[in-house]
This record gives structure tokens, sequence and C-alpha cells, in this order.
């Protein structure tokens, strides 16, 4: 299937075609009209499925049917995969203005205390820095956060990122908000945090 087909606007098909993406991977195919629905998603995925772009291409068109700054929160298990999100981001929204700023451990605070004054619409972050910021960040609040996503569900839990999950998701309005959970693998763990943090969700995988 067409990125068309399956409902995402021109500037967004066109950033696809732009990066070479001429058809959507099976992930994409099946996550985006069900994101464009307004619904939660569980997706099961691996690397490579082209799952960032399922998440990221419904996120950049709610934030084009409303601007908003801290629209969107995606947490991600490393810093490496952080920044390739980050970048994805950034080539998708090429044609739509987005700004996001990536906050990860093992940097200075200060660029990302900065980058989040810059008013962000979408942020990605390890656990444990976002936690960090939310904390000692004046001005930096997650209130009016409209999206959700966690990223790599089984390695945030794997790497015993839980508790602080639990403390964000505190930070964080429940009513009102979109989660999408991808994870290669579903665990009793993944599927606890699962209903802890989805309402209703519907079930993908490849
Ligand atoms: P991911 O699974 O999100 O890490 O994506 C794996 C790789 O596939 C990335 O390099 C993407 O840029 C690329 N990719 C994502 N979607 C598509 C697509 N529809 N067509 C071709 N490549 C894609």
């Amino acid at each position: 299937k067409s990125f068309r087909d399956l409902g995402l606007i021109d500037q967004l098909c066109e950033a696809c075609e732009q990066l070479g993406y001429t058809k959507a991977t099976p992930i994409q195919a099946q996550s985006i009209p069900i994101a464009l629905q307004s619904r939660d998603i569980i997706g099961l995925a691996e690397t490579g499925s082209g799952k960032t772009a399922a998440f990221v291409l419904p996120i950049l068109q709610a934030l084009m049917e409303k601007q908003q700054t801290l629209h969107s929160l995606i947490l991600a298990p490393t810093r490496e995969l952080a920044y390739q999100i980050g970048d994805q981001i950034s080539a998708l929204g090429a044609f739509i203005g987005v700004r996001k700023a990536v906050l990860v451990g093992g940097m200075d605070m200060m660029p990302q205390s900065i980058a989040l004054g810059k008013k962000p619409h979408i942020v990605v972050a390890t656990p444990g820095r976002l936690l960090d910021h939310l904390e000692n960040t004046k001005g930096f609040s997650l209130r009016q956060l409209k999206f959700l996503v966690m990223d790599e569900a089984d390695r945030l839990l794997d790497l015993d990122f839980g508790p602080i999950l639990e403390k964000i998701l505190r930070n964080i309005p429940k009513e009102g908000r979109r989660t999408y959970l991808f994870s290669a693998t579903m665990s009793s763990k993944v599927e606890s945090l699962q209903r802890a943090s989805l309402s209703n969700p519907v079930r993908v995988s490849v």
C-alpha cells in the first residue's frame, strides 16, 4: 500500500517519497490507519520493520491538525535508539517545520535544557534523563501531552526502567492522551505496563 492510501497528508507522503519509501512496510500498513482513528496501539515488531515511521507519521499528522509544544513524548531504552528516532522525526517532518529535542543520559544536561526552552513539539528521551529534567529543568512539564510512545518496551523493562516509568506516568495526563507501545516480545512485565498505561488498545503484529 502507498502512504497516500493509508490516509496520510501530502506533506508526509512527500517526505516519505524523498526518503525513498515507496510503499508502506507491513507494520506501517497495519498501524497507521488504526492510529489515525485515534486508537491506542500495541505493536509487536522488531527493529528493521519500519516501526519508527509507523508511530512517527501519525504523531506528525496529529501535530499538523493542532500545533502544540510538548505534544508528544517518545521513550527509548538507549541513547542510540533515541537519536535514530530523532533523526527520523526530522526527516519525516521536513515539510511541516517540526521541532524536537532529544534528552539522553551521559550527555550534559544544560544543552538539553536549552533545547527544551525552545519549545519542541516532540521530545525523544531515555527514561532516567527525562525524569531528571522533569525534576530539575524549570518550566518543563508534560501536563499537556497528547501522545506517549514507549519504544522497545521489553528492553525498557529489562534495563530496569520500571520504577522510573511509573514516576513518568504519574507526570503525564491520563485523559485525552493516546499511547503506543512497541515491543519485539511480549512478556508479563510488558503486559502489566500495557495495562497500566494503554486504554482499550488494538494489537498489531508482523
Ligand atoms: P525501523 O524499524 O523503524 O528502525 O526502520 C528500519 C529502516 O527502514 C530505517 O532505516 C528506515 O529509514 C527504513 N524504512 C522505514 N520505512 C520504510 C519504508 N516504507 N520503505 C523503505 N524503508 C523504510
